[in-house]
């Protein structure tokens, strides 16, 4: 029979389990084994208690087994394991629709429940697809990603992102997909604070790719507001403004990917609250439950949700959905989740924190190998110059550091080191994540 113990005795062997994302036969050679979390803290299975300075994954912006979202967890399995919202439904789910559609932007009024990231993107691209042909408009197909873009691990979510390594490995993906380029630029913006001075003309690659591709043939432009896992990117000035504009030009819906920046993580809501730009559809997911349990959400607009049920000659609008849709366990910790969020203030707090920690995080300027500083809300990448040992070894050696040394876990994008710290955190623990990078940075020199 399962009990506590097999969540902290160490495993017989390792060698099962396929790590994701990881490099496996370096890991099972040195294995880091969580074993316990509370609040901003891990424990590792070797007894040490570390600062959790990325919030798991970039999800518990909560904290760590918060109270509100495990009490809400614990009575919801007593209730209702599972009910499915094919043909039937749960109360939770409807009322937790509701609720986030209270929560984000004016106009964002229907919801569409996933369970990860990935699946919010692919589910939000099919959405735009669809949209398009519920309206007698089927030539368009086309979808537009970035450059250095991360929308997870779905085909189509591959297909619209902008990292090579992960799109080369799969073979042909979707078919009529392009991309715009990318907006660091590291010798105009460099240690910018908040949005950068320069780059808004990047928007204008879009109108290019219109005057290439035609606007009859593209269905939507999707983009992270502030790019995640590639390094930390807030959009250029005007840049999310610009898109909206050429977007509403020529017909095409706009998706922001709001996985990691929903939720309060920049300090606001959603991104789209803090830049000022209402997209057509908004993906959600990690910050959703904070961490506890998989779900996801696709936000979207009355108009993208309406063209279904005004032109749909079929009596299921939208041929999609997954068995776990809507979960009750998930949508108890969600609706847990966003009282912490709301009643606890704590995405006022991330707000009020964010120019302490942009302070912090600037005091690294001048360290060697510091090349880039870049921020917003409580999301931050610190770029470091890159070793000839190859892509990434620079973070890692900083990430190992602090962790062994000072024990508080960053995490390490390419030679960019990522914070998302929970919101929970006070000034102190900021200091602590400034001073063990710091260290780190200085020693690995
Ligand atoms: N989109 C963005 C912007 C993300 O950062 C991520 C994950 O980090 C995803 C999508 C994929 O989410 P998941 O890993 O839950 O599938």
């Amino acid at each position: 029979m399962a009990s506590a113990d097999t969540l902290t005795t160490p495993p017989g062997s390792l060698d099962a389990f396929w790590m994701p994302f990881t490099p496996n036969r370096k890991f099972k050679q040195a294995p880091r084994l969580i074993v316990g979390s509370e609040g901003l803290h891990y424990d590792l299975a070797d007894g040490r208690r570390v600062l959790d300075a990325i919030a798991g994954l970039w999800c518990v912006n909560a904290g760590h087994r918060n109270p509100r979202v495990s009490a809400a967890m614990k009575a919801q399995i007593d209730v209702l394991d599972y009910a499915s919202n094919f043909q039937i439904g749960h109360p939770a789910a409807f009322t937790l629709a509701q609720r986030l559609t209270q929560m984000a932007p004016a106009g964002m009024d229907h919801v569409f429940f996933t369970n990860s990231g990935s699946e919010s993107v692919d589910t939000a691209l099919k959405i735009a697809v669809a949209y398009h042909r519920a309206r007698g408009d089927a030539g368009r197909y086309r979808l537009i990603g970035r450059e250095r873009s991360y929308h997870g691990v779905g085909f189509g979510g591959i297909s619209v992102g902008g990292i090579g390594r992960q799109r080369s490995t799969f073979g042909p993906l979707l078919n009529g997909v392009d991309h715009l380029p990318h907006t660091l630029d590291l010798a105009r913006n460099a240690f910018s604070r908040g949005e950068p001075a320069h780059g808004i003309d990047k928007a204008d690659a879009l109108e290019a790719l219109v005057a290439l591709h035609d606007a009859s043939t593209i269905a939507a432009v999707i983009v992270e507001p502030v790019a995640g896992s590639t390094g930390v990117l807030p959009p250029p000035r005007g840049y999310l403004k610009r898109l909206r504009e050429i977007c509403d030009r020529h017909g095409i819906l706009l998706i922001f990917d709001e996985v990691i920046t929903g939720f309060g993580r920049v300090g606001s809501n959603f991104a789209s609250d803090l830049f000022g730009v209402t997209p057509d559809l908004i993906t959600t997911a990690k910050g959703l439950t904070n961490g506890a349990v998989p779900m996801g959400a696709v936000l979207m607009r009355g108009a993208v949700h309406d063209a279904f049920m005004h032109g749909s000659v079929s009596a299921v609008e939208l041929s999609h959905g997954y068995t776990y849709s809507g979960h009750p366990l998930a949508c108890a910790a969600a609706m847990a989740t966003l009282d912490a969020y709301t009643e606890d203030g704590l995405i006022a707090r991330a707000a009020e924190l964010s120019p302490y920690f942009e302070d912090g995080l600037h005091s690294l300027r001048g360290l060697p190998g510091v090349i880039d500083v870049r921020n917003v809300g409580l999301l931050a990448g610190i770029e470091l110059q890159g070793w000839a040992s190859g892509l990434g070894t620079h973070a890692q050696a900083v990430a190992q550091h602090c962790l062994d040394e000072s024990g508080v876990l960053v995490r390490s994008v390419g030679d960019t080191i990522a914070l998302s710290p929970p919101f929970t955190l006070e000034r102190r623990h900021i200091d602590q994540i400034i001073d063990s990078l710091r260290a780190a940075i200085a020693q690995t020199a």
